[in-house]
């Protein structure tokens, strides 16, 4: 049997939380041969997701260094991957998202003519700023990949509204297979979530609303709205934040500054995924600027409250389970305290159907990819 060759790049603990699923799936499969290269753009919290999910990268580019510029990381993930790609023969590169990583992965395997498969393709916000710079990072990939694995209609619309209608598949988004995949085993060995446990303990009988804030346009102004935000919605004595912080100094030092210590702010170090799916498991309310969290919360029924302008997920708002509050305090409080206060309004968002998908996205993707090579010899 002629193996197919592949090569699958990721970067970001979101890119590894979505694309584990991928890499298992695919490696089980007779035909294929996986390696996988991490870039490790994010190293810590890369490394964390790696360890769970079990995967030992064949190639580690470890690229991250401190205040590294958009310019420096681009050629360096370029030319990294790049030389990856010379050193041994590929069928198919695989990248995810819309990162450095994921760009620069698609590039360095056109300029060696290697077909691109794009997991998680078709999403956009229509504005090249908002997100920057990974709006302009996934439609470059658009016009390489010759497979679009779009989660949803939408999201194929997008694509086919670009002129690439060729190659593109609604598979539904991995994430929800990383989701129900990470809780069969959390159900199995409760201690993977243990990072939680002190947290947990802290909670008593008052709900929590977990925070997550990372998005660099909402670094400055916003942040600092973001955290009167949640200063204002900890004054209720029925309600604890639980904050895991990403380690970013624009999310912070703007923290440290205007919240300092709170008792029902609880602020702690990024959770390890599983224990951070325990947190989701335990909210009541989802507040966040984050992609990835913005697909998990409906799929646990948590309402999210998504802390931008505009967002490249617009299914969860059209679903009912998400709603766009800006990155602005009175709309964040008054969002959050809606849902608080208003048990009807709550209900009506935490019963919306999930529109990410159904946990078989890996599966679909790997088919596809297995076909697609039949096809081409
Ligand atoms: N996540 C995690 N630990 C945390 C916060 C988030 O494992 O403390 C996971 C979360 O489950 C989601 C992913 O990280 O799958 C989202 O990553 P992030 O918000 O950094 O990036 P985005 O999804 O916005 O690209």
């Amino acid at each position: 049997m002629i193996k197919q060759r592949i090569l699958i790049v990721f970067g970001t603990r979101p890119e590894a939380i979505k694309l584990f699923p991928v890499v298992q799936t695919l490696a089980d499969m007779p035909e294929m041969e996986v390696r996988t290269c991490v870039t490790a753009q994010h190293r810590g919290l890369l490394d964390q997701v790696l360890d769970i999910a079990g995967i030992v990268p064949d190639h580690d580019l470890d690229i991250m260094e401190p205040n590294q510029g958009l310019d420096r990381l681009t050629a360096r993930l370029l030319t990294g991957v790049g030389s990856i790609l010379d050193g041994e023969q590929y069928d198919r590169v695989i990248v995810q998202g819309d990162t450095a990583t994921a760009m620069t992965g698609a590039l360095a395997a056109y300029y060696r003519k290697i077909p691109v498969a794009h997991v998680e393709a078709g999403l956009r916000s229509g504005d090249i700023y908002h997100p920057w710079p990974e709006e302009v990072n996934r439609r470059m990939i658009a016009p390489i990949a010759d497979l679009h694995f779009a989660p949803t209609e939408i999201a194929a619309n997008a694509l086919r509204n670009e002129g690439i209608s060729r190659g593109v598949h609604v598979t539904g988004n991995t994430v929800i297979d990383a989701l129900h995949a990470t809780m069969a085993r959390i159900a199995e060995q409760p201690d993977l979530a243990s990072a939680l446990d002190p947290v947990r303990a802290r909670i008593g009988d008052r709900r929590v609303v977990l925070v997550t804030t990372h998005r660099r346009e909402n670094f400055g102004d916003g942040m600092n709205q973001i955290a009167t935000a949640i200063g204002r919605i900890a004054e209720r004595e029925d309600v604890v934040v639980v904050f895991p912080m990403h380690p970013n100094p624009g999310v912070v030092s703007v923290m440290d500054r205007m919240l300092g210590d709170r008792g029902n702010v609880l602020r702690i170090d990024p959770l390890d995924y599983p224990s951070f799916i325990g947190a989701l498991s335990l909210a009541h309310i989802v507040l966040t600027d984050s992609g990835g969290v913005q697909e998990e919360a409906p799929a646990l029924g948590k309402p999210v409250l998504v802390m931008r302008e505009t967002t490249e997920r617009p299914e969860g708002v059209i679903a009912g389970t998400a709603r766009l509050v800006g990155a602005q305090t009175e709309q964040i409080v008054a969002g959050v305290n809606e849902l608080l206060d208003r048990p009807e309004a709550y209900l009506t968002m935490s019963r919306a159907h999930n529109p990410f998908g159904d946990g078989k996205s890996a599966a679909r993707i790997a088919d596809i990819i297995a076909d697609a090579a039949v096809t081409s010899h």
